[in-house]
């Protein structure tokens, strides 16, 4: 057996090591626990009752009464904040900008130990439809560039609080990982009249061997060079350019694929750790017919160490074939 196989990923023109033997290395990846929550926690700014404790909401379904289900507020400690245009200052060689944009937590539920696997597909459906609203309002600012929708699950993944939320973030400046695979779709389209995301489900769906599960007009599957252990992503198997776009009676089917997938992650690779990331191309120009918005889920079951950090390539210990074949069969594990 080779040492390890060089794979490229067609969306991002990016080369992966998949080096199988280096799983076998002695020690096995941690695996955090996730310990049961009480239902309500009165230290937990997130709870119902300490709705004081964080800034006053954008938006809330519903959007009357007590009883809410979903709430969006600014992120107490936001990365981005500022409002007021987006203007450079300083010399090439130190050029800087006011902090303009947002950072918003999306609270999923008013339950503390509420996950996202375990609701229901009409909570998850409000949270989708949250997340595309929010996406909507901010990607029509002026002054906005990108969105990016993320959930950091557990504390391997980054997060700092246990209630289930996620985040939204606005940036004033283009981002380089959007902006590489707008440039490489955009390239693809060119020469072949065609989204590359289009071409890259039809052959998978074709193969079938990394395909995980399918849910309306929505497919997950393990990305021929995944770069991390059980590495996912869920598309919509339409051609779709913007989340955006995502129509209201496309969010059911979404919320449905997005429990199925973490359900069967959970299963498969004993509950580990996530980030969530949504990759959407901005809702004007030209990116709407070359780019296919997509979501990304990455299990924190290796950490990237000096090369990865250093190169930005990624070594892979499962093959994506094997991770796919080993989430099929959790779907016998209830
Ligand atoms: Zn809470």
């Amino acid at each position: 057996m080779a040492v390890s196989t060089l794979r490229q990923d067609p969306t991002t023109r990016q080369w992966v090591i998949l080096a199988p033997r280096r799983g076998e290395r002695p020690h096995q990846p941690a695996v955090a626990a996730h310990p049961p929550q009480p239902e309500r926690d009165p230290s937990c700014p997130f709870c119902p009752g300490n709705e004081g404790q964080t800034p006053p909401e954008i938006l809330r379904l519903p959007p009357e009464g007590p009883d809410w289900r979903v709430r969006v507020v600014p992120n107490l400690y936001g990365a981005l904040g500022e409002g007021g245009p987006p203007r450079r200052s300083g010399s090439p060689m130190f050029r800087e900008m006011p902090g303009v944009g947002s950072h918003e937590v999306v609270i999923e539920s008013p339950r503390h130990d509420a996950r996202l696997d375990e609701m229901s597909e009409e909570e998850v459906a409000e949270v989708v439809w949250v997340w595309r609203e929010r996406y909507r309002a901010l990607i029509a600012r002026p002054e906005i560039r990108a969105v990016v929708v993320f959930k950091n699950f557990g504390p391997l993944a980054g997060t700092s609080l246990l209630h289930p939320h996620s985040q939204i973030v606005a940036t004033p400046v283009y981002l380089p990982r959007l902006l590489r695979r707008l440039d490489v779709a955009t390239r693809y389209f060119d020469d072949n009249g065609v989204c590359v995301y289009d071409d890259l489900l039809a052959a998978e769906r074709e193969v079938r061997l990394r395909v995980v599960d399918e849910c309306g007009g929505f497919v997950s599957f393990e990305p021929f060079a995944s770069g991390s252990p059980y590495e996912t992503w869920i598309l919509p198997t339409f051609h779709q350019g913007s989340f955006g776009d995502l129509a209201d009676e496309e969010v059911d089917d979404l919320a449905c694929i997005l429990i199925r997938t973490l359900t069967l992650i959970r299963r498969a690779c004993g509950d580990p750790d996530y980030n969530l990331v949504l990759y959407s191309a901005p809702t004007n120009g030209h990116t709407d017919e070359v780019f296919h918005w997509h979501i990304k889920i990455i299990p924190k079951l290796s950490t990237p160490a000096g090369f990865e950090i250093g190169s930005a390539m990624s070594i892979n210990t499962v093959p994506p074939e094997e991770a796919a074949e080993r989430l099929r069969a959790a779907r016998q594990l209830a």
